[in-house]
């Protein structure tokens, strides 16, 4: 009986050039606190939220959402909240106003969600679930999305990866790579590329994980290139986690070396990874999302072998920290071996940069036009054609 549900308003959006972001959803919950909650198609979607007096009000601005249809006005007979109101401001910005019985002090964040994010509004109100009235429900028609891509330059900053026998650094390359790769995937219809770093910053593995969650990522791609001690090693890699550890004892080396920036930089504990239950809990997400991140690995590296040699000649599995995430396909390619001077050659120029990144876009697309979950664009074309 925690949960009731006092108002519940689907709005809908007109389309508008300048807009960028539809508000598709809107409900009023009484929960610990009167909650609102505001769902947004859009990922970037912001807001602006202040209070006024005589009499109080809280206005919740909504930059380049519209309103299409025109919503009713709301009025309570009890509760902290009085009345809600709309008022568009051409396509500049929605404005929401609540008529308010007293003052509050609300916070708010944003959540992603499947096809955008939702604004959670807290007004630091117990909520009382004795109110319930004006429950209005319209079909929410939530939009279809771009399947979003996160890539991961490994290393960065402080942290330079492996050197080359002639210096090049892993960081410099994993950046280049990634930009260019980032740079086709935006290019394509129907995927969405973001990148966990632009430029020569370090960050920490949690974070880089956290960027694909609050990315809602479809797939991780973290991008390394290979140093070990027989420097006639050669070849592209890709990774995938393994619950049980390294399949090869060749992995087993590189995740440790993957792994010591983490340890070096005080991140080798992963969010919750200590609490035995929530290990077991991670460990079945992980086993499910572990199958598609073999399928994503192995278009990737299939790929990769039409432009040069590869180490092995299928997807291995590596305990990587970064591949940790229990709820985002992931896979890390092992680019070429920066520690082979003819390979680390290669991989500082730009035309072999670009050939791995065409190779890693080629793979990518294939898989997701498989696996795109469903509310995606590619999902909606997959049906059509009927695969
Ligand atoms: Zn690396």
């Amino acid at each position: 009986m925690q949960t009731l549900l006092l108002l519940v308003l689907a709005v809908v959006m007109a389309g508008s050039a300048q807009a960028s972001a539809k508000l598709y959803g809107f409900r009023m919950v009484q929960q610990e606190n009167v909650m609102l909650h505001f769902d947004l198609d859009s990922s970037s979607a912001t807001a602006d939220l202040f209070m006024l007096s005589r009499p109080h009000r809280l206005v919740i601005d909504l930059p380049g959402a519209t309103l299409a249809t025109q919503m009713p006005s709301e009025t309570f007979s009890q509760g902290v909240v009085q009345a809600i109101r709309y008022a568009q401001h051409g396509s500049e910005y929605l404005r929401v106003v609540l008529d308010l019985r007293r003052a509050v002090k609300p916070s708010y964040r944003f959540v992603p969600r499947q096809g955008g994010q939702r604004l959670l509004v807290d007004l630091g109100v117990k909520g009382n679930p004795s109110i319930g009235s004006a429950n209005h429900q319209a079909s929410q028609q939530t939009p279809l999305r771009d399947a979003v891509v996160v890539i991961d330059a490994g290393h960065g900053g402080q942290d330079p990866g492996a050197l080359g026998q002639r210096k090049t650094r892993e960081k410099d390359i994993t950046l280049a790579v990634a930009l260019k790769l980032h740079e086709r995937l935006q290019a394509q219809t129907g995927i969405r590329s973001v990148l966990v770093r632009d430029s020569d910053v370090y960050v920490a593995l949690r974070q880089r994980m956290n960027t694909a969650r609050q990315a809602g990522a479809d797939l991780f791609v973290s991008i390394h290139a290979d140093a070990v001690e027989r420097n006639e090693a050669r070849g592209s890699s890709v990774y995938t986690l393994s619950i049980d550890g390294a399949s090869s004892e060749a992995a087993d080396l590189l995740a440790k070396s993957e792994n010591e920036s983490a340890a070096l930089y005080g991140d080798i504990e992963l969010d919750g990874m200590d609490n035995g239950l929530r290990q077991t809990i991670l460990s079945l997400a992980q086993s499910s999302t572990m199958e598609l991140s073999m399928e994503a690995g192995s278009d990737v590296l299939t790929e990769l072998k039409t432009i040069g040699s590869v180490h092995k000649p299928t997807v291995e599995q590596a305990g990587f920290a970064v591949l940790k995430s229990p709820d985002v396909p992931s896979i890390l390619v092992e680019t070429a071996f920066i520690s082979n001077r003819e390979e680390e050659q290669k991989l500082k120029s730009a035309a072999y940069q670009d050939k791995l990144a065409e190779a890693m876009h080629r793979g990518i697309t294939r898989y997701l036009q498989r696996r795109a979950p469903e509310g995606t664009h590619l999902a909606a074309q997959r049906r059509k054609r009927g695969s």
